[in-house]
């Protein structure tokens, strides 16, 4: 019984995500006593094996073909490899890209899709927990389809990280261009897209604490003297103070740095959905009761006014 990974990538680079994909794929193979498959198809497909050749996965399907992600063509992939393999799940990225193909995938496999899923076990079947209404609520989902298909949420899973030796096979498609509908011409990043805060160390992320527009040039200023990358909650984004991409939480991004440093946001369940999974989370704030100090790993009770510039006179 086996699982099948399909990596993710975009503009020449493995998304995050890719690495989550061997954990979580791996503790399904371990639960089902299989191995782990992973398919890298288009881009650097060389390359991207020598990333993923890591502890856990058992082989590596590369598939040359073309730069850019492609939605039929994956969708070609996947069913060949399906055939092949027989995995008992298919895992794909919660991604943009995955997004696009995979209910194509499961609709073409016949198998029922869980997406956005956020832990996984297999048991007698699969079960899926998801989360819902806003964070809110968390549901388990058991299916019992022998055969499933499912996309997991980036920063749920801890990267896979340890090198291994797994097979590396050239996969040699022959893609039917014909069922090759559509095409990726260009790919536009929102405004001030060239900062990926899901890529940061250390996130400074400032909240609605700040009062003014104007303020955020402090928390910009801790950000710059401690080498971080500036995120922030929604309703900073709300009001056009910074840009979407800057937003975290689950309307924005999912992030998982080093050091999150919370200035003047209170825990609010949808953006803790975007951060919990950071390693060391530390909150400013003047409300000893507020959310957010039930995850802090370091919690300052006081004025940021006040804290922000004595940390920025520590940092410098
Ligand atoms: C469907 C949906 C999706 C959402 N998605 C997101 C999302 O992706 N990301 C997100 O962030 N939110 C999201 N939200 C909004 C979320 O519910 C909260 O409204 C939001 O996170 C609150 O932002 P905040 O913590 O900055 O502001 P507030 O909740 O207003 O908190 C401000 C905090 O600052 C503290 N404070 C005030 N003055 C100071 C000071 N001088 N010094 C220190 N601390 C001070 C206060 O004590 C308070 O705790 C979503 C909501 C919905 C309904």
């Amino acid at each position: 019984m086996t699982v099948l990974a399909v990596a993710d990538h975009r503009r020449g680079q493995l998304r995050d995500v890719s690495y989550e994909l061997v954990t979580a794929g791996r503790e399904l193979a371990d639960d089902l006593g299989g191995d782990l498959h992973v398919a890298c198809v288009s881009g650097d497909v060389d390359g991207f094996a020598d990333d993923l050749s890591l502890d856990g996965v058992d082989t590596i399907h590369t598939v040359d073909h073309g730069e850019e992600f492609n939605h039929d063509v994956y969708l070609q992939v996947v069913e060949v490899l399906d055939a092949e393999l027989d995995p008992t799940v298919v895992l794909m990225p919660n991604s943009v890209n995955g997004l696009d193909y995979a209910p194509a995938v499961a609709s073409a496999l016949d198998r029922p899709l869980v997406t956005d899923a956020v832990e996984l076990a297999f048991e007698d079947g699969l079960v899926a927990t998801r989360e819902m209404y806003a964070s809110k609520v968390e549901t388990t989902i058991e299916t019992d389809a022998e055969r499933v298909a499912v996309t997991i949420r980036g920063g749920e899973w801890p990267p896979a990280e340890d090198h291994g030796d797994p097979a590396v096979e050239p996969f040699d498609l022959a893609v039917d261009e014909s069922r090759v509908r559509s095409r990726v011409t260009g790919f536009e990043e929102v405004a001030g897209g060239d900062v990926d805060i899901g890529d940061a160390d250390v996130l400074v992320s400032v909240g609605r604490g700040i009062e003014e527009e104007e303020n955020i040039e402090l928390v910009a200023e801790l950000a710059d003297a401690m080498g971080a990358t500036l995120s922030a909650s929604r309703p900073i984004v709300d009001n056009g103070w910074l840009p979407k991409n800057r937003q975290v939480g689950q309307s924005g991004k999912v992030v998982t740095p080093d050091v999150y440093i919370a200035v003047g946001i209170s825990g609010a369940v949808q953006h803790v959905a975007g951060m919990k999974g950071s390693d060391t989370i530390v909150a400013i704030n003047t409300d000893p009761n507020a959310p957010i100090f039930d995850i802090a790993d370091y919690g300052i009770v006081g004025d940021l006014f006040d804290v922000v510039p004595a940390l920025i006179e520590e940092f410098e």
